[in-house]
């Protein structure tokens, strides 16, 4: 490990030369570079290639001329190197998980090595179920005939994705797109790069073990605004896979035209809690879904419906469970919360809490960024009490640590806040009646709903990704239901009369 002048570890693994276009680590074309600060301390971490059209045009190149050795390859053999990569990634997760904690700011023990875990378990799980897919066989109106179906890989994937998760988002897509014979281009946030640079080193070396041809996996760093256009809409690129804004999200697919996406987009998902919900339990959960990685999740508890009869003794609870968050370093055992990860994040949850205030809303605690911290961007667990709809807290995704409380009369109303912003992600729901929890889960318009748990629940396995008709995207992210998306069905009807 070299040690940075703020005291930050970052391993000699990551290498001088960091992008990697058909088998090669090196420099963008240009040979220019942008910096990757640490949110925590403003240290310096790295510098990384700051890549031009022309980076973009030799990667998709390289994965587009892997393209048809790789998708030859028999699918038991995809799977057992997509398996030696979720073995790689394990064996290195401390080291990765360190990186992860330096550059985005989230504690590394509770949160930062978790992650990493699971990036080995979304490899591990796409080499498993790629085995095990099934197609349909009809039967045909000629009794001659039989009808057949594969599963097809598109051929070039473009993977783009967001800061807040750097390594467990691209690994959603990364896993079963190489397992199911994708060869692929990704591109990581550029506040975040260094631990998915990590998690590509893994890639590759996976990839180097067998005798494969050199560019199934690329990686090029640079800026969504400079590159993201070439990327999406170049002519060999067959897939897109991105992860982030909405508003990113939606001119992603106007430039990608007819090409197969999928887009994970924002979330602005509300905890409902009846009044006949374990309230201490709804508490802690809410917390932690406001919390949880300062916020910045794309399931967060972002609004908190509460029945007004409950309200009263539920914020009491609140206040208790937000006392319990520790903010601070992310590599300080005792810390539960980091700092923010960027700056643009940090005003728009000022903004946000500003517009509530002026409108009439009272925030019970946090509410500023701390001062006397290394950086910013330390922003303390906000609870906003008389938080109303016309309140941007209510209609925007935030992505702070905040907790906006806002109370409703009957479940009509509770469902008719919770769908009124059109982002429609995962929303949850506590009650003790299981009546209840399926007239909420017939009536909120979003791809999940968590009954008595956090919005921010999730398995790796699940099915995960926007409702349809709703702002938060398409397509879906976990286990086997992304391999759906990443191939394409190609038929095959066989006439026997005509065959030996
Ligand atoms: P973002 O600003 O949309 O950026 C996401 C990625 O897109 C980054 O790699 C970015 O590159 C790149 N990008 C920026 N402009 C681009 C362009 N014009 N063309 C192509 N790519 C471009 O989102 P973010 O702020 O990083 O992430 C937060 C958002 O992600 C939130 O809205 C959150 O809800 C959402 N999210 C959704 C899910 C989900 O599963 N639905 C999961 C996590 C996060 P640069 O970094 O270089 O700008």
């Amino acid at each position: 490990m070299t040690t940075t002048s703020a005291g930050t570890a970052i391993p000699k693994e990551l290498g001088d030369k960091t992008n990697l276009i058909a088998g090669e680590w090196g420099e963008a074309r240009s040979g220019s570079r942008f910096e990757v600060r640490s949110p925590a301390t403003g240290a310096l971490l790295a510098e990384v290639p700051s890549c031009a059209a022309a980076d973009v045009d030799a990667a998709v190149a390289a994965a587009k001329a892997a393209w048809p050795a790789f998708k030859g390859l028999h699918v038991y053999e995809r799977s057992a190197i997509v398996l030696r990569m979720a073995e790689l990634i394990r064996q290195r997760a401390e080291t990765i998980a360190c990186v992860l904690s330096a550059e985005e700011g989230k504690p590394f023990a509770t949160e930062a090595l978790p992650e990493v875990l699971e990036v080995a378990l979304n490899f591990q799980l796409a080499a498993e179920d790629v085995v095990r897919m099934e197609t349909p066989v009809i039967a045909m109106r000629d009794p001659n005939k039989r009808l057949l179906s594969f599963r097809e890989p598109f051929g070039v994937m473009a993977v783009i994705t967001p800061w807040n998760f750097p390594t467990v988002i691209p690994s959603e897509y990364i896993g079963p797109g190489l397992a199911a014979g994708n060869t692929m281009v990704m591109k990581p946030a550029s506040t975040t790069p260094l631990s998915m640079i990590l998690v590509a080193r893994c890639i590759e070396e996976a990839l180097e073990e067998s005798d494969l041809p050199k560019g199934i996996f690329n990686l090029i760093t640079g800026r969504g605004s400079v590159i993201g256009d070439r990327l999406v809409s170049h002519p060999d690129v067959d897939i897109v896979g991105f992860t982030g804004e909405t508003v990113t999200g939606e001119s992603i697919c106007a430039r990608a035209g007819i090409k197969q996406t999928l887009m994970e987009l924002g979330g602005n998902g509300p905890q409902i809690v009846c009044p006949d919900a374990d309230l201490e339990a709804a508490a802690a959960a809410a917390a932690l879904g406001c919390f949880l990685n300062a916020g910045q999740v794309c399931c967060a508890t972002e609004r908190i419906l509460v029945e007004r009869s409950i309200h009263d003794r539920f914020l009491e609870l609140l206040l208790e469970e937000t006392r319990k968050w520790r903010l601070g370093e992310p590599f300080d055992p005792a810390t539960t919360m980091g700092p923010l990860n960027n700056e643009p994040t940090a005003v728009k949850t000022e903004e946000h809490l500003a517009d509530a205030t002026a409108k009439g809303a009272e925030i019970l605690t946090g509410g500023a960024r701390e001062s006397g911290r290394p950086t910013g961007l330390y922003f303390p667990p906000t609870v906003i009490d008389g938080v109303r709809r016309d309140m941007l807290l209510n209609l925007e995704e935030t992505f702070g640590p905040v907790a906006p409380v806002i109370q409703y009369t009957t479940d009509d109303e509770a469902v008719e806040i919770a769908n009124e912003t059109g982002y429609g992600l995962q929303m949850s729901v506590f009650t003790s009646s299981i009546k209840r929890c399926f007239w909420f889960a017939d009536r909120l318009r979003t791809g999940n709903v968590v009954f008595n748990d956090s919005t921010d629940y999730w398995e790796a396995h699940e099915p995960f990704g926007g409702g349809g008709g709703t702002k938060s995207g398409h397509g879906r992210l976990g286990g086997r239901f992304t391999l759906d998306d990443v191939t394409h069905l190609k038929t095959l009807a066989i006439d026997f009369a005509k065959a030996l």
